[in-house]
């Protein structure tokens, strides 16, 4: 049975060239269908490189397989058939236990190498989720690196009952011994910093002063980070997660001059351009505070203060929660914000998109191809998106549009079972039984620690002139944490530029 088509192939069979050693699969299959296909896969891959060898053997899980050294276990392990999405994470554990360097930064190598302890990691995705990767593939390496640590990809779809028993409506959804230890994408340096790894305040506070700090690591921040570094000036920028939003994005086409992009390509390229230059990068770190004294102080969560000339503030948007009992509350248990991630753990239930916004419409028809029925609930008398979407939405069988309603609550006992609302007309309270809640209604800045120092208006987005200055001299802000007109991500880089210019006016003026 031929798995993989000849476009794959070719582009595998490149790729297997640069295996530097031999790796033994250790395969764990029974005489179901993924059993089946995942044999196919290992077969082909063992006719394809003389350096893969396949034994037969009995794992943890079956149907699967782990990715070994001779003589060697690595603790690698896809439970399950690792096409769709996870297909790279299976090449780079091939090159990587082969004993192909990562492209990893040699300071995260070292920090992986140096964790003592015994740590085995569970991560259940689905193959259709675009953030799983990342984490699939932090995690495998770590396991390459340390003898200490073990990581088990499980799909979701293949080992459903234990999806069902350990309550897991979001992936990837991360065990660590056992326990829960995070969900939604993370790299590697978070997987470290939440393990307890990350850099200390002492030495964060030690820095020399800035005269450009960037804080926010979104398109926004990297442009100012650049701008300003092109100028010669001492630069640091400081992200709690660099990427920002287009680390959640996946298909891009209106980045003018790239006809077609993704999001996690876009930041890669961002960091690449980042690191041309002399700028201090400090990723994982929250800001909480900024005061203006003789320099612009910033404190960190973890105590830090770091010092600068200026400031750009970048700190972009996040997404918005209705505000409803039962959100909090069944939060990856049934209530979602990532279509394209979490949707195909609702496969063949009924789920509700609430918000007819363009994203929310967009939510709905991706929804529509994979679940029974999507109920789209809208506030207002009628649809926000743009007409195509609408069109399309409508054309769908399995799709109930209610406008005019307003949300109650989100019901359900230990995951969602259903949906309360009001009809905005009548007044009458109706109920939905379903099993799934997608939240769609926009994005509110990450201002809420700046609002009290600086200016922002009612919707909390810090106001600024046409240099990008604040009321504030010295600080500035960009992107989609102002009160630009329009959030995007070209929009967000202009105005980084533009916050980066305006500081350097700022400090050969003062
Ligand atoms: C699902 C999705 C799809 C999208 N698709 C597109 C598209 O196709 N095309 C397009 O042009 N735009 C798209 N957008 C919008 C685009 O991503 C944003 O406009 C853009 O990312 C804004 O950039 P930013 O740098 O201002 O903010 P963000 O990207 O939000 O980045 C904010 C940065 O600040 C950091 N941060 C936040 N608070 C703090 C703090 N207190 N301390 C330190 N750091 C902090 C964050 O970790 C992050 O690094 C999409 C957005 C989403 C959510």
């Amino acid at each position: 049975m031929m798995i993989l088509d000849a476009d794959i192939k070719a582009q595998l069979a490149q790729y297997l060239q640069l295996m530097e050693g031999d790796v033994l699969l250790k395969v764990s299959a029974g005489s179901d269908d993924v059993s089946r296909d995942m044999l196919a896969l290992v077969d082909e891959l063992a006719t394809m490189s003389p350096n893969i060898k396949v034994e037969k053997t009995q794992l943890q899980r079956t149907p699967s397989f782990s990715v070994n050294r001779i003589g060697e276990d690595t603790g690698v392990t896809f439970a399950g058939t690792p096409l769709g999405h996870e297909f790279t994470s299976l090449v780079l554990a091939l090159l990587q236990v082969s004993g192909r360097a990562p492209k990893v930064d040699q300071k995260v190598i070292d920090q992986v190498k140096s964790i003592q302890g015994e740590y085995h990691f569970e991560s259940y995705i689905s193959l259709s989720c675009h953030n799983c990767p990342d984490v699939v593939q932090a995690l495998n390496l770590m396991s390459i690196l340390n003898p200490g640590i073990t990581h088990t990809m499980i799909d979701g779809a293949v080992f459903k009952e234990e999806v069902e028993s350990k309550e897991i409506m979001a992936v990837p959804t991360i065990f660590l011994n056992g326990e829960p230890f995070g969900s939604g994408r993370m790299t590697l340096e978070e997987i470290l910093a939440k393990m307890g790894n990350g850099p200390d305040a002492s030495e964060l506070s030690d820095k020399d002063p800035y005269d450009v700090l960037v804080v926010g690591g979104g398109p926004a921040g990297a442009s100012a980070a650049i701008y300003a570094a092109r100028k010669g000036i001492r630069t640091g920028i400081v992200a709690e997660r660099f990427g920002g939003q287009v680390m959640d994005t996946m298909g891009i086409e209106n980045f003018i001059s790239v006809k077609y992009t993704e999001g996690r390509k876009l930041v890669a390229s961002l960091e690449e351009h980042l690191k041309e230059y002399d700028i201090d990068v400090i990723n994982l770190q929250r800001a909480k505070r900024l005061e203006k004294k003789d320099l612009i102080e910033v404190e960190l969560e973890n105590g830090a203060v770091l010092k600068s000339k200026t400031v750009i503030l970048s700190t972009g948007a996040r997404w918005r929660n209705i505000g409803v009992p039962g959100e909090a509350e069944f939060k990856n248990k049934g209530v979602a914000y990532c279509p394209h991630c979490d949707g195909p753990l609702f496969e063949g239930k009924h789920v509700a998109v609430i918000g007819g916004g363009n994203s929310g419409i967009e939510a709905a028809i991706d929804l529509a191809g994979i679940v029974k029925h999507v109920t789209v609930l809208e506030f207002m008398p009628e649809l926000k998106a743009d007409a195509v979407l609408q069109e399309r939405l409508y054309s769908l069988p399995n799709v109930t549009v209610l406008k005019n309603v307003q949300t109650k609550e989100i019901t359900g006992t230990d995951k969602v079972n259903g949906i309360s609302y009001i009809d905005r007309e009548t007044g009458e309270e109706q109920h939905i039984e379903l099993q799934g809640v997608f939240v769609q209604i926009g994005l509110v800045p990450n201002t809420e620690w700046v609002c009290e120092t600086i200016e922002c208006n009612r919707f909390g987005e810090i106001i600024v002139d046409k240099h990008g200055a604040t009321n504030i001299p010295g600080v500035f802000a960009a992107g989609d944490c102002t009160d630009s007109a329009y959030k995007q991500i070209i929009i967000s880089m202009g105005s980084g530029a533009t916050a980066a210019l305006g500081a350097f006016d700022y400090l050969i003026r003062n």
